[in-house]
């Protein structure tokens, strides 16, 4: 595996690559890797010849300081495991090289309602530097495909977006979710997790998969309801619990208007904010 700092050095190794034919798969993320995210690279390594994994803990988009210092950073572990699923190229920029004095990184991007809801009420500005970042990494490697989780199927959706609307070329390709064997969604924030929040926390795809049960009898309100309250009660504190349609992602009042529906959470643990999703139709 070549690893890059330097946006410069990454890009003639890159121009190479391109000029003698080879497919560019690229995995953003944001290190403290697992399971999930080599899910995204062995995906990238089928489908294309050479692929491109950023690790980059982007300041832009946390709403948050407390959040972005507490961000896991364990690059060494990071690398063991991209070598041992053979990444051909790691990405791991300083700040300065992503957002270099003087270059005019903004994106003046309208996602409309979908940053409005779910993600985009709880956490403001979330998106436009998710979108930021992610049209500048983009910038720099040049791909043919980019890889993403549906773990954060909203993100998914505002890249979508974001590609459409700067008339992209890049296939955007969507990987599945990569659980715990409990069923916790794997995430770099879990091994924050208190062991008494950690064993309590597979309920959140609990309480989606049994909500999913419910689609007969209730309506999408109702089930809304139910799952806030049996989160609340065993103590992960939900922010939402919405049911909404895939694509536009607006609630719905009823189970018939929509045709591919999907149940996005979020909820803390103690200090840790885990999100979740599960495709209820379509
Ligand atoms: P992050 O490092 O959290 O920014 O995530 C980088 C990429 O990995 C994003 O496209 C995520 O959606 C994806 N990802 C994170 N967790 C999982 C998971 N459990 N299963 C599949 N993909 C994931």
């Amino acid at each position: 595996m070549f690893l890059f700092k330097k946006v410069a050095d990454l890009q003639k190794y890159l121009d190479n690559k391109r000029d003698t034919g080879n497919v560019i798969g690229f995995v953003p993320t944001m290190g403290a890797l697992h399971e999930g995210h080599l899910s995204l690279i062995r995906q990238s390594k089928e489908q294309s010849d050479i692929t491109v994994c950023s690790i980059f803990v982007n300041p832009t988009q946390f709403n948050d300081v407390a959040d972005l210092d507490k961000y896991p950073r364990t690059t060494g572990a990071d690398i063991d495991l991209l070598t041992s699923v053979d990444t051909n190229v790691l990405f791991l920029p300083p700040v300065e090289e992503v957002y270099p004095p003087g270059l005019d990184t903004n994106l003046t991007l309208d996602f409309g309602d979908l940053a409005k809801v779910m993600e985009g009420e709880f956490r403001p500005g979330h998106f436009d530097g998710m979108a930021q970042v992610v049209w500048r990494l983009l910038t720099i490697i040049g791909p043919d495909k980019l890889f993403m989780g549906q773990k954060d199927f909203q993100q998914l959706a505002i890249v979508r977006s974001m590609l459409k609307q700067m008339q992209s070329n890049i296939e955007l390709i969507m990987c599945p979710i990569v659980r715990e064997e409990d069923g916790l969604a794997m995430s770099s924030r879990n091994v924050r997790l208190t062991p008494e929040n950690r064993a309590v926390a597979p309920i959140i795809q609990k309480t989606l998969q049994e909500a999913k049960l419910m689609i007969g009898d209730k309506t999408p309100s109702e089930v809304q309801d139910w799952a806030m309250k049996t989160l609340k009660d065993l103590d992960f504190k939900p922010e939402y619990f919405d049911i909404v349609d895939g694509i536009t992602l607006q609630s719905i009042k009823s189970f018939k208007d929509s045709d591919f529906v999907v149940a996005c959470t979020a909820a803390w643990g103690g200090d840790v904010r885990l999100i979740d999703n599960l495709v209820f139709k379509g």
